[in-house]
């Protein structure tokens, strides 16, 4: 028998659940998703996040900014899940929420898996409840552990090396099971590579708590004046100039790859499918140091240090997959990530809300 996939892409007041949404990822998902004339209900508990970015988004949205609803919720509360979904016919979810830090993850384990598969589980099981089966889910580059060649394919083996890289891995095993069990479910992993930058208005952007993990953000905060310096992880990998290889993606890139996988859940026949987004490219830290510093015209001082522990040396992803199947391919370079980086940190340099930084 011959299987033809059909595809139904009209957007028009598709409404979407989208946990996390006031996060980093998911509040440039969600503005994406309001100006691609999507309906977009957010729900966050505002753990790592703030309602003023919400707010933001609905700004920048213009006329579309009726169509964001917010609702402050923790994932795990199944009565309130269940209230929403009762209440409103969703086409599809976007599943951000979860917590991220590698660090915090090695030292509060169980609070990780809480948060992180308590979290989704219950979340599934709401969507199967109420047979609401279509699912895009934040994975990471982090499943891929260690590569031992790049690019990193999506049939590369996968390994964690932290109980945040396990969450990412037992939810996707999850996600593989329900769909097995319920071919029903439509469900899209996306394994994000390095995201970075802020959209072009700089009016939302990356505003962690706390003393940041990953490099862009350390680095932002030492062009305003909030560090020191940056502390370089590494100079003797085999790399270009001996710091750590990574795959640096705009924000609105990374963005812009959900609207893509949402068009392909319209699909008839997709079962659970992996994607890399990524841009094919490896930068080194301090080539995205160089490019900052062009940018923001801003020296960052730097210290040099061992390695840091767990870290791989070069990753970077294969984007083939995604450009044949989603037919989406990133269209931002390094040097725009790092303008519309310092665009949001000169504009914003204590966040969304200034007063609550002390750090
Ligand atoms: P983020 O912390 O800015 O956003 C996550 C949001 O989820 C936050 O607003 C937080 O308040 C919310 N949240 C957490 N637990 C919740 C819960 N139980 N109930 C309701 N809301 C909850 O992080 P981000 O960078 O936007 O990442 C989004 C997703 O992408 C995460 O799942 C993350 O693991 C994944 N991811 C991020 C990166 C990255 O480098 N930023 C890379 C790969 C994957
Ligand atoms: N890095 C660094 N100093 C920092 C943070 C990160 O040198 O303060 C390096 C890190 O060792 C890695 C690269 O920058 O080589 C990207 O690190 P990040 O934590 O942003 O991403 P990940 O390692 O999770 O891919």
């Amino acid at each position: 028998m011959m299987y033809i996939c059909i595809r139904v892409t009209d957007s028009s007041k598709r409404c979407v659940l989208v946990t996390g949404g006031a996060g980093y990822i998911g509040s440039h998902t969600v503005l994406q998703l309001l100006l691609g004339g999507y309906k977009a209900v957010v729900i966050d508990n505002l753990d790592n996040s703030s309602a003023v970015a919400i707010n933001r988004v609905r700004e920048l949205a213009g006329d579309h900014g009726p169509n964001l609803t917010f609702h402050k919720m923790d994932l795990r509360d199944k009565s309130a899940l269940e209230g929403l979904f009762a209440s409103t016919k969703f086409d599809a979810v976007i599943h951000f929420a979860g917590l991220k830090a590698v660090g915090e993850s090695v030292q509060k384990p169980l609070m990780y898996y809480d948060n992180n598969l308590i979290g989704t589980i219950t979340l599934l099981e709401v969507m199967a409840a109420h047979g609401c089966k279509k699912l895009v889910f934040s994975s990471s580059a982090t499943v891929y552990g260690w590569p031992k060649v790049v690019p990193c394919t999506e049939e590369f083996p996968l390994a964690a090396a932290n109980p945040y890289g396990r969450t990412k891995l037992f939810i996707e095993e999850i996600c593989r099971d329900i769909h097995q069990s319920d071919t029903d479910w439509k469900i899209i992993l996306l394994r994000y590579f390095n995201p970075v930058g802020a959209h072009s208005s700089g009016h939302i952007g990356e505003d962690p708590r706390g003393i940041p993990n990953n490099l862009m953000p350390f680095v932002q905060q030492v062009a305003v004046g909030r560090r020191p310096a940056l502390t370089v992880f590494g100079t003797d990998y085999s790399t270009k100039d001996g710091t750590g290889v990574r795959d640096y993606i705009h924000v609105v890139d990374l963005a812009d790859g959900h609207i893509a996988a949402l068009n392909k859940l319209s699909d008839t026949c997709i079962g659970c499918e992996v994607y890399n987004l990524g841009t094919g490219k490896g930068t080194s830290v301090l080539e995205m140091v160089a490019a900052f510093e062009k940018a923001s015209r801003k020296k960052i001082p730097l210290v040099y240090a061992g390695r840091r522990p767990g870290d791989a040396e070069i990753v970077y992803a294969s984007t083939e997959k995604a450009e044949r199947e989603l037919k989406w391919k990133a269209k931002y370079g390094i040097e725009e990530m790092c303008r519309d980086q310092w665009n949001w940190a000169s504009k914003n340099p204590y966040g969304y809300e200034p007063q609550d930084h002390t750090a």
